[in-house]
């Protein structure tokens, strides 16, 4: 279902990505590692063209990723969950997830709070539904990120270091929301330094230093290194 091909990525003249090829099967979980600086979030950045590529061939379904895309329509495939959440301070947790479906999707206001609140259960933040986010850990506030972006109803989901800053048992949560993800064909891409996590959550491991994959095997194979 995805396709990177010889992806290159230049920030003026350093070389972020160095025509990084690889594929990536529906409802896979794929999880980037490598050591910091390496272009791990600037090449899951290119799935959603938050990070334009400057070359070489990205595609989603088999359409190209280019400067041709619709970016609402993009981003709404393809969800992103960022390290400091990015939550919007003024909203409540349920006005967080019903804002974008409301305007990109134009889904009415009652339609869109049901499945709102679905989300929310399915990762067990429902009851803080009408706090704030200031009011949240960080580990709810993660929990609403991906509520907010299950809400899009997207086909791939990027996680930017999502167990940054989070104890052991949100950890194991987030564990279980990417492995129902996973189970209802919902491709998950994920940066990561919790090797723990990796283990527990990938198909696939894409190790990646200065710009190239250097390796991609499973987990067993990953963590039995000599
Ligand atoms: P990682 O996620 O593996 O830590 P990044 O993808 O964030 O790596 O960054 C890869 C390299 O590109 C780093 O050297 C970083 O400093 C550089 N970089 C990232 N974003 C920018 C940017 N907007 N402008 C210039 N350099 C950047
Ligand atoms: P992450 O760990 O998620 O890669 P970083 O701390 O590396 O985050 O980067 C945070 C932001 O700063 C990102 O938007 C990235 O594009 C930008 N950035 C990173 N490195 C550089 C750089 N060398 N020059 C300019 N912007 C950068």
């Amino acid at each position: 279902m995805i396709s990177v091909r010889h992806l290159y990525k230049l920030y003026k003249d350093f070389v972020a990505l160095d025509r990084i090829s690889f594929d990536v099967r529906r409802g896979e979980r794929i999880v980037v590692l490598g050591p910091s600086g390496s272009g791990k979030s600037t090449l899951i950045r290119c799935f959603n063209r938050i990070e334009p590529h400057d070359g070489g061939i990205l595609s989603i379904d088999g359409r190209i990723i280019d400067e041709q895309t619709d970016l609402t329509q993009l981003r709404a495939t393809v969800g992103l969950v960022f390290q400091n959440y990015n939550l919007f301070p003024h909203l409540s947790v349920l006005d967080n997830c019903t804002l974008a479906p409301r305007l990109v999707r134009k889904t009415p206001r009652a339609q869109a709070r049901d499945m709102a609140m679905r989300f929310l259960t399915q990762v067990n933040i429902a009851e803080q539904a009408h706090k704030y986010p200031i009011q949240l850990s960080g580990g709810q506030q993660q929990r609403v990120a991906i509520a907010r972006a299950l809400c899009m109803q997207p086909r791939i989901m990027l996680f930017d270091e999502p167990t940054a800053a989070l104890d052991p048992e949100a950890i194991s949560g987030v564990v279980k929301i990417v492995n129902d993800l996973s189970a209802q064909g919902i491709t998950t891409l994920c940066v990561t330094h919790e090797m723990g996590f990796a283990r527990h959550i990938a198909d696939w491991i894409l190790f990646m230093d200065r710009g190239r994959i250097l390796e991609i095997s499973r987990p067993a194979q990953f963590f039995t290194h000599p």
